[in-house]
């Protein structure tokens, strides 16, 4: 039987896992499908995490995560988990891709988001094959040439001022005239020479050969279509909630969620469920950021040694 199982590894499950065990919890695992980090690990650069100066990529940030974690006793299972459920003890069922399962006294689960796809003609069949949604992956394959880069949050516009730093130009498409992203890259956009803004342009068709992607033709706000030819389209519309581990068989939730998808949690990170925590993106009002999904994995591991302890000597 597990103290905690913690499901997810980028930055709050990493810190849950370093409160818990560091925390006198002695049998916690860390269920991670991929490798350790998140999705902060396919960012070009981290200048907002505290105490961190200079030029720092994702995944320089949190490589020594993981290694912090272990000296205090985390255990770690590279495997995907396809369910959390409850049985009739009060205690949690971790059922893992490989058909096998665990009993945990609690659970916190951190599975972030996934990039959402913007829904364009071709985008699918193209995908891997000149469209991405990673700059930091796929960015070296386009030094030298023009790209597009699709969206109007923080994460497209700072992959346009890396994959300009890379490319010989960025075409940046957005839907509207104005951008949802910091106002300060906003400005470091807009002063970069070689990023043309495509505005009020909504992406229609990429098309390609049997090499990828050869252009992308966008709708204006007049109605015309204006053909971009370049080798490689970046997409950065958003991110959809990694819940489907909290699916239950009739339908439902194990624990109350919000209308998007996030789990319901109050300040303590505790779910509608006892026993069971949230932390990071995936929490109802998550900043989305690494700091606040450290602070989350730390809150929910201290709530869980309390929860664990007063089962014990219950
Ligand atoms: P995630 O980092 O998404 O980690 C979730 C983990 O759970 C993943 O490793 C995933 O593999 C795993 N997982 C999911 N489902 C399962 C399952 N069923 N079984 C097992 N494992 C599973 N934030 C900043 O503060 N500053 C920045 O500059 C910044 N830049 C960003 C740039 C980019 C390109 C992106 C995409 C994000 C950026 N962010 C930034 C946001 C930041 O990355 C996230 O807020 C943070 O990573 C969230 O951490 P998390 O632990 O909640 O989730
Ligand atoms: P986001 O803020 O949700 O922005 C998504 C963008 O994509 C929006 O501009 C949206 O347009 C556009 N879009 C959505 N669907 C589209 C479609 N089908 N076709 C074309 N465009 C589409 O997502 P994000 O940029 O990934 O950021 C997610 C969160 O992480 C945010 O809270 C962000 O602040 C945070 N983050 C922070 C940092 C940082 O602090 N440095 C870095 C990265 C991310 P509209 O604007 O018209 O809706």
């Amino acid at each position: 039987m597990l103290d905690c199982a913690i499901i997810g590894g980028g930055p709050a499950g990493l810190t849950a896992g370093l409160y818990t065990t560091r925390g006198g919890l002695e049998n916690v695992t860390m269920f991670e499908k991929g490798m350790p980090g998140g999705q902060i690990t396919q960012s070009s650069e981290i200048e907002n995490y505290p105490g961190v100066t200079g030029e720092i990529t994702g995944m320089d940030l949190m490589m020594p995560w993981p290694e912090q974690c272990q000296k205090f006793g985390l255990k770690h299972e590279m495997v995907e988990v396809t369910n959390v459920s409850k049985n009739a003890e009060g205690n949690f069922i971790i059922t893992k891709g490989d058909g096998t399962s665990e009993e945990a006294m609690s659970v916190i689960v951190c599975t972030g988001s996934t990039p959402r796809r913007a829904g364009f003609a071709g985008e699918n069949e193209l995908f891997g094959r000149g469209v991405s949604t990673c700059a930091t992956c796929d960015g070296f394959f386009y030094k030298g040439k023009e790209v597009v880069v699709i969206g109007g949050g923080d994460t497209a516009l700072e992959e346009a001022l890396h994959l300009a730093k890379i490319c010989s130009k960025v075409y940046m498409v957005h839907r509207r005239d104005e951008f949802r992203a910091a106002p300060n890259t906003v400005e470091r956009l807009k002063s970069t020479e070689n990023i043309e803004l495509v505005l009020n342009a909504v992406p229609q068709e990429v098309y390609g050969d049997a090499m990828g992607v050869t252009g992308i033709k966008v709708t204006l706000k007049d109605g015309s279509i204006r053909d971009i030819e370049v080798p490689g389209v970046f997409t950065f519309v958003g991110n959809d909630v990694n819940n489907g581990v909290l699916k239950q068989a009739d339908g439902s939730f194990l624990c109350d969620m919000s209308e998007q998808g996030e789990v319901k949690v109050n300040l303590s990170m505790a779910t509608s469920t006892p026993g069971l925590y949230a932390a990071g993106d995936m929490r109802i009002e998550a900043p989305k950021q690494v700091v606040s999904a450290a602070g989350d994995g730390a809150i929910a591991a201290l709530q869980v040694i309390s929860y664990v302890d007063e089962k014990i000597n219950s």
